[in-house]
């Protein structure tokens, strides 16, 4: 069986619907979260479900015995990460699990993206495991970009300190195919590290000329310096960390950390990423 962390997320769901897609048994998977209405609409396609705190050991051993595979989708808590993300790897040594496929970051080992460091520890974590792994260094997904449909829609402009970077995003569901693509066969792709992003890495303007497309308005981009930016966004309401942490990231994206195109999504998925303007187009 396979057991999945997080299948009560965006992500994990569509794991466990692409894994019944292609025949996976739903009696061999086992679905936990800890929402219990999304734990009842999985149970409801005949997968099993538990209901699991990444914080609570030994429910994450109860729910991964006799299992063979572990999808760990990182958790969302950021900062308890670490924790929650070893609790699981030591469920899975003590429940005999015998592969874990992690959902990491872009470059995790070697970045200045924000995010990455639970991400390089974990990993750390799941080398000192032994259990054979595979890493899914997810990059950027389209949706993160659902919020500035609305802004956009109002406003006519995106707003953000990117510079020229690029972001080399794909959609959930082009992830989501990838992971089901290993769970279906972890052994072919043990020990490997996956750099997973879009085929293309689009600009700035390039995201605001999508936007408009979708909306049909006119859309620009407006540059700002690091304290205009922080500026607007704690003007418009965000809390001083949240609108630091937007910062980061913006800064992130002007010094390419999320620009990589490796290919290796499409290649596991066998046919190209989903591009940006589509999944705005569904969003909006
Ligand atoms: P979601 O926020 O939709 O899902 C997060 C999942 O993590 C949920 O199933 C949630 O369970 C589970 N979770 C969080 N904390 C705990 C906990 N303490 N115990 C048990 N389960 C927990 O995120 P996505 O599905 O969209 O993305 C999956 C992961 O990818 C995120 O958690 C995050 O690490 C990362 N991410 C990546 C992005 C990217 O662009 N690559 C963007 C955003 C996130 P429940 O809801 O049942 O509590």
């Amino acid at each position: 069986s396979v057991v999945i962390t997080g299948a009560t997320g965006h992500l994990g769901r569509l794991v466990v619907a692409d894994l019944l897609a292609h025949g996976h048994p739903a009696d061999r998977i086992i679905a936990t979260g800890r929402d219990t209405d999304r734990l009842a609409a999985l149970a409801a396609t005949g997968v099993r479900t538990a209901r699991v705190d990444l914080d609570d050991p030994e429910a994450l051993g109860a729910a991964f015995r006799g299992a063979d595979t572990l999808l760990l989708i990182s958790g969302s808590e950021v900062g308890r990460r670490v924790v929650q993300h070893t609790n699981a790897v030591e469920a899975a040594e003590e429940a005999g699990i015998g592969h874990i496929v992690y959902t990491s970051a872009p470059r995790a080992t070697d970045t200045t993206l924000v995010l990455a460091p639970e991400h390089k520890a974990t990993e750390e974590v799941l080398a000192a495991s032994g259990i054979p792994a595979t890493i899914l260094r997810n990059g950027w997904y389209n949706e993160n970009y659902e919020q500035q449909i609305g802004r956009a829609r109002e406003s006519g402009a995106v707003i953000g300190s990117v510079g020229g970077g690029r972001v080399a995003s794909a959609s959930r569901q082009d992830f989501a195919e990838a992971a089901s693509a290993v769970l279906r066969d972890p052994r072919a792709h043990a020990g490997a590290v996956y750099e997973l992003s879009g085929d293309t890495a689009w600009t700035y303007p390039e995201l605001a000329r999508d936007l408009g497309e979708v909306l049909g308005r006119e859309v620009v981009y407006q540059d700002l310096t690091p304290e205009e930016h922080l500026a607007a966004l704690t003007g418009a309401g965000l809390d001083e960390g949240t609108a630091a942490f937007v910062v980061a990231l913006d800064g992130n994206i002007r010094d390419g950390e999320l620009d990589a195109t490796s290919g290796e999504l499409s290649r596991l998925i066998g046919r190209p990423t989903t591009p940006l303007v589509e999944t705005l187009r569904t969003l909006a």
